[in-house]
């Protein structure tokens, strides 16, 4: 099911490597003198570059391949909620949701499912999905070494499983910044990462009406669409989602879980 147009253990990674080692090697033999250096400059700015993308944005595929959005004809989109559970604003989401009978997918923080069971025990019992998006959610899960990424993410997949019996399949990175251990730490406790193909970004100061519209810009069948339960103000969060669902409606669109999107075609 799984698409991608590399080897398993072959990677964009590898190609940026590869080709950053022909072209210092190319220009060391061939130029010399000052513009050497700036040639080697030049290159060693494009390769940072590219890797810092391939960090930032998992639809890169610089490292793995995610799952950001799902190669479907059928008019089904995946809604989904990081960082929570949130005593306030989660609550009142599942029961936006629940009025609207759609099913969404929270990619929750251990640490706050610990804190908060009962709810997330609530998330799951209304039928959403609930998934792992790291223990902590510390901002320097990115530069975890093996041994430390492979604890926060086990602890994350143990307290969601002691609080809701599921143990969670998909896994979001913090931030949604991946590199090699990532994707290696994942396929150790069969976790699929998982992306996003759209955002609302909404952490951003903007109205309801501009959130929502950046979420569905420029949509598709099988997106794979980005909102935060938590660390966002609740009348917003609502307005957002009520307008999203509206429109996705209109659009003779269905919201699914992500489990069921991921079924539906090959990944892209
Ligand atoms: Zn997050």
């Amino acid at each position: 099911m799984q698409g991608g147009h590399v080897p398993a253990h072959l990677t964009r990674f590898h190609g940026l490597l590869l080709a950053t080692g022909l072209a210092i090697g190319l220009i060391t033999v061939n130029v010399a003198g000052v513009t050497r250096w700036i040639w080697l400059s030049g290159v060693c700015l494009a390769a940072g570059t590219c890797l810092g993308l391939g960090v930032s944005f998992p639809s890169w595929r610089m490292f793995g391949n995610p799952l950001c959005r799902v190669d479907t004809k059928r008019r089904v989109v995946a809604l989904t909620f990081d960082d929570g559970p949130d005593p306030d604003n989660t609550p009142a989401l599942l029961e936006l949701l629940a009025r609207h009978g759609v099913h969404a997918t929270f990619f929750c923080v251990g640490a706050r499912v610990g804190e908060r069971a009962a709810l997330a025990k609530r998330i799951v019992t209304e039928g959403h999905q609930l998934e792992n998006h790291s223990h902590d959610h510390n901002p320097w899960t990115n530069v975890f070494g093996m041994a430390r990424l492979h604890d926060d993410l086990t602890r994350a997949q143990e307290t969601v499983r002691e609080a809701t019996g599921y143990v969670p399949r998909f896994f979001r990175p913090p931030m949604g910044l991946t590199n090699q251990r990532v994707y290696r730490v994942a396929k150790e406790l069969g976790l699929t990462v998982t992306g996003y193909s759209a955002r609302g970004l909404d952490r951003r100061p903007d109205t309801p009406e501009a959130i929502a519209g950046r979420l569905l810009h420029r949509l598709k069948p099988g997106a794979i669409l980005l909102l935060h339960d938590y660390g966002v103000p609740r009348e917003r969060l609502l307005a957002v989602v009520a307008i999203a669902l509206d429109r996705l409606k209109a659009e003779g669109y269905e919201c699914v879980r992500l489990d069921d999107l991921a079924k539906d075609g090959p990944w892209q």
